[in-house]
């Protein structure tokens, strides 16, 4: 037996200690292949290199209603409509302010339009000047062409009677042929923005009205809406509108339905 391991001593270390290396590197292979504990996901997650691309914003178009001269010739209301209507009509008047609905819509569309990119939107007007002479059927190709996941336009309302107040959104209908692809969506913005204008005490909502005479939503091949901010015809709406912080304040409501509805198109 002496003169066996005499023999073949070194020969057996040799391959136990092999054998053990085996084992050592099996169990390491094993140990590694678990699932990663909470805190090396995390590590793994906060690792630059592991960070995701950012995803693109969303765009969204702004139409701030009217513009300082009407255009009054014609143009087809729908794709293929036999129908005409005035280019762009003059918009009312505020009756106390006297500020023309031009103004205070583009002043409106500014103030929205950066509480928008402050929410990581990306936002296309189609003015931003009170000079120009643009359609509401270009105003909706201009939506089209910037792909945007909601064409927001606003306006403020004007009657003969002056006791009419508050604030409602005009979406196209489920019978309207031009607007078969966006009327759920449109439908859900307008929804979405109303519930979050409700919750503001200062502002009186009428809701949602179902348009289909709209060419500026006719057009439109991407989800549109159109906000009436209030009757300028009436006093008390009037000199809110006017109000730097009123005027924020719905604008902000607005901006919070427009987030919401982007947390709507991302979960469906
Ligand atoms: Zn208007």
């Amino acid at each position: 037996m002496n003169r066996f391991f005499k023999k073949y001593g070194s020969i057996i270390f040799f391959l136990v200690i092999v054998i053990v290396l085996i084992i050592i590197v099996c169990f390491r292979v094993v140990v590694n292949n678990e699932p990663p504990t909470r805190v090396e996901k995390k590590e793994k997650a906060l690792s630059p290199l592991a960070a995701k691309p950012k995803s693109t914003p969303l765009v969204i178009c702004i139409d701030p209603g009217h513009q300082q001269k009407a255009d009054l010739s014609t143009e087809k209301i729908g794709p293929g409509s036999k129908l005409e209507k005035t280019k762009v009509t003059g918009g009312t008047t505020g009756i106390t302010s006297g500020i023309p609905e031009y103004k205070l819509t583009l002043e409106a569309s500014m103030i929205l339009g950066e509480i928008l990119e402050e929410k990581g939107f990306k936002v296309v007007y189609t003015r931003t000047r009170n000079n120009v002479n643009v359609s509401n059927k270009e105003r909706a190709e201009m939506a089209n062409r910037s792909k945007a996941a909601l064409f927001i336009r606003l306006h403020a309302d004007g009657s003969t009677n002056r006791n009419v107040r508050g604030f409602s959104i005009l979406t196209p209908s489920g019978k309207n042929p031009y607007t078969k692809t966006i009327y759920k969506d449109s439908l859900q913005a307008s929804q979405l923005i109303v519930d979050e204008v409700k919750k503001n005490r200062n502002v009186t909502v009428k809701g949602i009205s179902f348009r289909d005479d709209l060419s500026g939503t006719n057009w439109s091949q991407v989800p549109a809406i159109l906000i009436e901010m209030g009757f300028m015809t009436n006093p008390s709406e009037d000199k809110n509108l006017s109000n730097e912080a009123y005027l924020t304040h719905l604008m902000e409501d607005v901006a919070r339905g427009i987030a919401d509805f982007r947390e709507s198109v991302r979960r469906p």
